[in-house]
């Protein structure tokens, strides 16, 4: 299918998702650089659906996509897409108004409980006894990227979508109302609508079809995984975080992972840990935690790649007929990507808009396109 209707490049689950949700009414096929899908972010996330992260209109993302987690389509195979965890995010005596902040802007979207002490400490008994205060959403869903990841694939390739996996674009051309882009290698696609989901690279695929930038921000985050203190019940603890942005854990496949959170902004490449992240999530933990970080078993990094203002963007480009932008997932690409998905079909094929509470304009990629005046 080298002349198809749509193009996507990108095998991340933004592409991905967009993609199986487009393939209802359109001939799709995805272009990927690499040789296996989810290899870059979408293989590398913390694979947490929860509210204490981004903002109204995340959460609003989020909020819409969790019907799909819950019941995903037949395509799924009936494979889960995750499992309850709950989310516990506590507090230290002085962090108590930000607290109480969040458990404001959070209760619009989860039924939150509040904790005092002892429930904290009942929730996660490795949390040091200054974490005074707490809030638990106990439906938060620890994700399955490679159940979402290849759920989507099925559902493409059922319709009649392809994946080509080690096409790397490198020429992207319009002529004739038609985008041809070339791999790296020579194969040629060519369709009347371009749907760019290269996730950290996507400013640079745009500057291969000659379109504005958006100012795509990647930040570099890393997790480290390690032993648990013996005889710790890991299947009960909840997805623990700061009500600051300095750490979170839970547990991971019989260890504990944990992140410093760190938010250092790269280039778009095949992020590495820095030893210096690695070495302050061992310290956060041992500072919040009675857990003592004896030995790193993995560690791994990944982009989280932000828009300036830190929603993502979906929708036509402005300046070029065509070119589609699905870009600035940030660090919840995951937990929205159904709802995303149905705004790019809505987008493109005329579907009725699937989030109420989110407009086409707040996610339209023109708002950071104007040109001064
Ligand atoms: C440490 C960490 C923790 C996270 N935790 C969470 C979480 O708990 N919950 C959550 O929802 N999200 C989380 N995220 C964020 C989430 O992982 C991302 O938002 C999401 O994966 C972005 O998906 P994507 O498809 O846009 O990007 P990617 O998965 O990076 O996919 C983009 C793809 O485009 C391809 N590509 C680029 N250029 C080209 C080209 N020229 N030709 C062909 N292909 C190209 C790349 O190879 C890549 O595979 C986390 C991320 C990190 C790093």
């Amino acid at each position: 299918m080298n002349a198809p209707d749509i193009i996507v490049i990108g095998g991340g689950i933004a592409g991905l998702s967009a993609a199986a949700a487009l393939s209802g009414h359109a001939r799709v096929a995805v272009l990927e650089a690499e040789e296996q899908i989810g290899y870059h972010s979408s293989g590398r996330s913390a694979t947490m659906l929860h509210y204490a992260l981004g903002d109204r209109l995340v959460r609003a993302l989020t909020l819409a996509s969790r019907p799909f987690f819950e019941n995903p389509p037949e395509a799924f195979a009936g494979t889960p897409l995750g499992h309850r965890m709950p989310v516990l995010v506590h507090a230290r005596e002085e962090e108590r108004a930000a607290l109480d902040a969040l458990d404001s802007e959070i209760s619009q979207f989860a039924q939150l409980e509040r904790l005092d002490a002892a429930g904290v400490h009942q929730l996660c008994p490795l949390l040091r006894s200054d974490a005074l205060y707490g809030i638990a959403d106990f439906d938060g869903i620890r994700l399955d990227p490679h159940a979402l990841l290849q759920g989507n694939l099925r559902q493409l390739r059922s319709r009649g979508g392809e994946l080509h996996t080690g096409a790397r674009i490198a020429r992207i051309e319009r002529a004739a109302g038609s985008w041809t882009v070339t791999s790296d290698k020579g194969d040629r696609f060519s369709a009347p609508i371009l749907v760019n989901a290269a996730g950290s690279w996507a400013d640079a695929v745009g500057k291969l079809a000659g379109v504005l930038p958006l100012g795509l921000e990647p930040k570099r985050r890393t997790i480290i995984t390690f032993d648990a203190p013996h005889g710790a019940a890991l299947d009960a603890l909840p997805f623990t975080k700061t009500i600051g942005d300095e750490l979170y854990f839970a547990p991971e496949s019989g260890r504990l992972f944990a992140s410093p959170m760190d938010e250092v902004p790269s280039d778009p490449c095949d992020a590495q840990p820095d030893e210096y992240e690695v070495a302050l999530a061992a310290f956060r933990m041992e500072e919040r935690t009675t857990v003592e970080v004896r030995q790193i078993h993995s560690k791994w990094a990944g982009l989280r790649t932000f828009t300036p203002d830190r929603h993502p963007a979906a929708g036509f480009a402005p300046d070029a007929k065509g070119f589609f932008w699905l870009a600035g997932q940030g660090g919840y690409g995951l937990q929205t990507s159904p709802a995303m998905a149905a705004v790019v079909r809505s987008l493109i094929a005329r579907t009725p808009w699937p989030v109420s509470d989110v407009s086409p304009e707040e996610l339209s990629p023109a708002r950071f396109l104007r040109q001064p005046a």
